[in-house]
């Protein structure tokens, strides 16, 4: 009986230090977590693919260029080759204008006719507004991707320069 009671009380100090080393491991980095952290993430796909994560998964398995990502710029790509030990190289015109400032949208609410697509078209929710009312862009939300811009039927959103305040 004592014998047993001791083998039940040894095996769950074992299962206890199982669980703490276990909980304790830390979370493998993988290299797509590591090219997805160098990106600017505002979900823009100008590098064809849907966001800035799929395109870190494309890089890491070799199905991307590191110079495919205008929001970034030459600091990106620069970025990208390092890591990937690879020479660097500009990014490719084909991919869109690297811009010279961070833009946000603005919805110009007197045109609005708050049919919801731009609310629809953004990836990171930073418009506001219900349908059939005035749409208004949270300026600290939005990443400048321009996605909202073709759906409008109305043409009442604009790029402005991104405020200066820090986010
Ligand atoms: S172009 Fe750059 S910022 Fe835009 S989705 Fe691709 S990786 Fe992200
Ligand atoms: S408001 Fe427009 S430009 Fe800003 S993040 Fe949303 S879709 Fe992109
Ligand atoms: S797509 Fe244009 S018209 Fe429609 S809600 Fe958005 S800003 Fe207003």
């Amino acid at each position: 009986m004592i014998t047993a009671l001791v083998t039940i009380m040894v095996l769950a100090a074992l299962a206890g230090l199982a669980t703490v080393v276990t909980a304790g491991a830390p979370e493998e980095i993988s290299l797509a977590d590591r090219i997805d952290a160098l990106l600017p993430q505002t979900q823009c796909r100008r590098c064809t693919f849907a966001g800035c994560r799929p395109y870190a998964e494309a890089i890491a398995q070799g199905a991307a260029d590191i110079n495919q990502c205008p929001p970034g710029g030459e600091r990106t790509a620069k970025a990208l080759a390092r890591l990937m030990g690879v020479a660097p190289k500009p990014v490719g015109k084909e991919f869109g204008v690297v811009p010279d400032h961070p833009a946000v949208a603005f919805i110009e609410e007197e045109a609005c006719i708050g049919c919801t697509k731009c609310i629809q078209a953004c990836p990171v929710d930073a418009i506001v507004g219900a349908s059939r009312h005035m749409h208004t862009v949270i300026a600290a939300d939005c990443t400048g991707c321009e996605l909202c811009i073709p759906p409008c039927p109305v043409d009442c959103i604009i790029m402005r320069p991104a405020p200066t305040v820090a986010r």
